[in-house]
């Protein structure tokens, strides 16, 4: 039994018939038109369409957005980046093309994939963070994807790790996703820049490049070994493992894993995120300890996330 996984991005919108081991059997992409919902509808809507055109059983359509997506998978609450306010997005779907659908967060679907798929696919509990620009995320417990009663559950970057903290783009202050995500990284990286000693080559690089510290730049001085880089990384991963910490003591998983750009350090992240969760795990050694790992699956995890989801819902009917 297949179903097809639609993923609507900034950017791009992905869509993919996916079988029931995660595997895609077929995909397309169309560039995201989010001038109006009709055009995001029609262009869905289109793509379903050509993607039933083959010789697989369709059984659903699992369709990921970023925004908040009501508990029943079927109406957009809000979405940053198309102007949907309580958009019924299933409904008009199910009537456009009648099979059945659902809608589910992007990060949820995305960390769906990893459970299923991925490295959470030998546990019942997982927890994901995503580190890319900001931190994004998802919670699996009990073999089941954790939405919250309102469907608006597991935001784990705006988590708030420091009370009257840095203010942070949700509108609140002090949430992880401003001491644990990329562009954490960077201001911690140019705060090792300004002082100097093991910040020289950070410094350096930020003065060839026009006073700019890049991402990438960052990467390479970490993958080279450079002491500043490192010791960036190193606070970056104290945060993430002191959130990690009261995760744990909240939703006790079997293995945390870390996705997005900044995880393809590795190891080199890991090591701080477990001496911090360590550090700060309350009642520590008088419980089993989760295991810390990074995502096996890099792309296009929205998309088979999305459709496993549709099928088991389509089974489930
Ligand atoms: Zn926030």
């Amino acid at each position: 039994m297949h179903a097809i996984g639609i993923d609507i991005g900034g950017t791009k919108i992905a869509g993919a018939v996916v079988d029931e081991l995660g595997v895609i059997v077929r995909e397309e992409r169309v560039p995201t038109d989010a001038s109006s919902p009709a055009l995001i509808e029609d262009a869905v809507v289109g793509m379903v369409q050509r993607l039933q055109q083959g010789p697989e059983q369709i059984v659903g359509v699992g369709v990921a957005a970023a925004g908040f997506i009501d508990a029943a998978q079927s109406t957009v609450y809000y979405a940053p980046n198309i102007n949907w306010r309580h958009e019924p997005f299933r409904e008009k779907l199910e009537r456009r093309l009648d099979i059945p659908v659902l809608i589910e967060n992007d990060a949820n679907a995305a960390g769906w994939a990893e459970f299923r798929f991925g490295a959470g696919r030998l546990v019942s509990d997982m927890v994901i963070l995503t580190i890319g620009t900001g931190v994004g995320g998802a919670i699996v417990s009990n073999d089941r994807l954790f939405r919250g009663g309102f469907g608006a559950g597991a935001e784990i970057g705006h988590m708030r790790v420091v009370p009257g903290g840095l203010p942070c783009g949700c509108g609140a202050h002090g949430c992880i996703e401003q001491y644990g995500s990329g562009r954490a990284l960077q201001r911690m990286a140019n705060e090792f820049a300004d002082a100097g000693g093991i910040g020289q080559a950070l410094a350096d690089v930020r003065a060839r490049n026009g006073g700019v510290l890049s991402g990438s730049d960052i990467s390479a001085l970490i993958m080279a070994g450079d002491p500043g880089a490192l010791a960036a990384l190193r606070q970056l991963g104290d945060w993430l493992g002191q959130a990690c910490a009261s995760l744990g003591a909240i939703l006790d998983p079997q293995v945390f894993v870390f996705g997005g750009g900044v995880a393809q350090a590795g190891e080199l992240l890991l090591e701080p995120i477990r001496l911090a969760y360590l550090e700060n795990l309350p009642a520590r050694g008088f419980h089993p300890e989760p295991e810390f790992t990074i995502a096996e699956l890099v792309n296009d995890a929205g998309v088979v996330g999305a459709a496993d989801l549709a099928r088991l819902h389509a089974a489930s009917l």
